[in-house]
């Protein structure tokens, strides 16, 4: 596999071999010593289009500690912001010769757009409200540590489906596993089509009547972000009435299983979508997320580069103005890929994306 882009690209044997791999990286903290430097020499760039701490630190923590060198590049001070095609960006870039490029862009599909001109292996780490996938690898990771097995779980999956790439990676992966994935949250949020996911799959995908419903009985629980960047209509009154209907209070909590796990990708939105009390309480494990999210990207970046049967070919060149056939934009036209797995990116003559940067 030339790039890691989307959940599809796994299956079940890759997903268990790649948490296998991630126990070798944990503890962090005495993983180096052990291991020495196995991907010393090699460079990861990473290029981040919208706001992050985390995903971007855990990718750089990963990539340090396994010896490799890296260079972050904020996409508003690059040449993007100066009007250069993402296409030239990639070519440019490509002729630095990086051996990985980390990926987050707000408009869905441009990382798979950007890996197809470039020998480097890509890993998307968020593409609009498409996908996000080591953040469901490391969701898979944390639950399966703690439960020792992902199959036949109950997990709940709370807040704001439909314009969440983290709750799109984690239903793909968790049907693949075998999982059993409860939606809930209010009806303005929810992602139509999304349970059709789970098609071939093991698990399950079900989009519950009620928080209430979706809570009973759960192994464990993610709390979604109020994506408010993204809120573009009025999906809710107001915060507050959010929370006072579907914040993940204690008393909510309790119509889990008995010490059901909490999940939250980050960053959390206290008193929006959970309360304090249970999002430092002692069913959380939103910092060990964190701390997994380091291991799970340390696997990656190893087995990507080092799995070198694969031939590095970009998979196409175009030559300068010819158009992008073969993307597909999204029923509506918006970048959502709830339906569909194709993903949906628009480019414009100038290789710019429609929806801009
Ligand atoms: N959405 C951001 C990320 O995944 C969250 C953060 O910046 O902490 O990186
Ligand atoms: N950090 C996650 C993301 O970038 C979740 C979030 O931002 O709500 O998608």
């Amino acid at each position: 596999m030339k790039d890691f882009l989307d959940t599809s690209d796994l299956t079940p044997q890759l997903v268990t071999d790649l948490l296998d791999r991630a126990e070798r990286f944990l503890p962090l903290t005495t993983i180096a010593d052990q291991l020495g430097a196995p991907l010393r020499g090699k460079h990861l760039v990473t290029l981040f289009s919208e706001a992050s701490t985390r995903t971007r630190t855990s990718f750089e923590l990963a990539a340090k500690r396994l010896g490799m060198k890296v260079v972050n590049i904020v996409v508003g001070m690059s040449s993007l912001a100066k009007g250069e095609t993402l296409r030239d960006t990639i070519l440019t870039l490509d002729a630095m010769m990086p051996d990985v490029v980390v990926v987050r862009h707000a408009v869905a599909g441009v990382p798979h757009f950007m890996a197809r001109f470039s020998k480097a292996h890509f890993i998307n780490a968020g593409d609009g409200e498409h996908e996000h996938p080591t953040q469901a690898l490391l969701d898979a990771f944390t639950l399966r540590r703690h439960f020792g097995r992902l199959e036949g779980l109950e997990v709940a999956i709370l807040g704001d489906i439909c314009h969440s790439r983290v709750a799109r990676s984690n239903v793909r992966l968790l049907a693949m596993m075998g999982a059993h994935v409860r939606l809930g949250g209010p009806r303005t949020l929810r992602a139509p089509g999304i349970e059709h996911f789970a098609n071939g799959w093991s698990g399950t995908v079900q989009v519950s009547a009620s928080l209430r419903e979706a809570l009973t009985n759960a192994d464990a629980v993610m709390v979604l972000r109020i994506q408010q960047e993204r809120l573009d209509g009025a999906f809710f009154p107001s915060l507050g009435e959010y929370f006072a209907h579907f914040g993940l209070t204690s008393e909510r909590l309790a119509w889990a299983k008995p010490n059901a796990l909490v999940l939250h990708p980050g960053p959390i939105n206290r008193e929006v979508e959970i309360a304090s009390e249970v999002a430092d309480g002692a069913q959380s494990v939103i910092q060990k997320q964190v701390t997994h999210g380091v291991a799970v990207r340390m696997a990656l970046l190893e087995w990507l580069v080092h799995q070198e049967a694969t031939p590095r070919e970009p998979a196409l060149r175009q030559t300068h103005g010819q158009s992008e056939s073969g993307h597909q934009n999204a029923p509506g036209g918006g970048t959502r890929a709830a339906t569909t797995p194709t993903y949906a990116v628009s480019v414009t003559e100038r290789g710019q994306p429609a929806h801009g940067l």
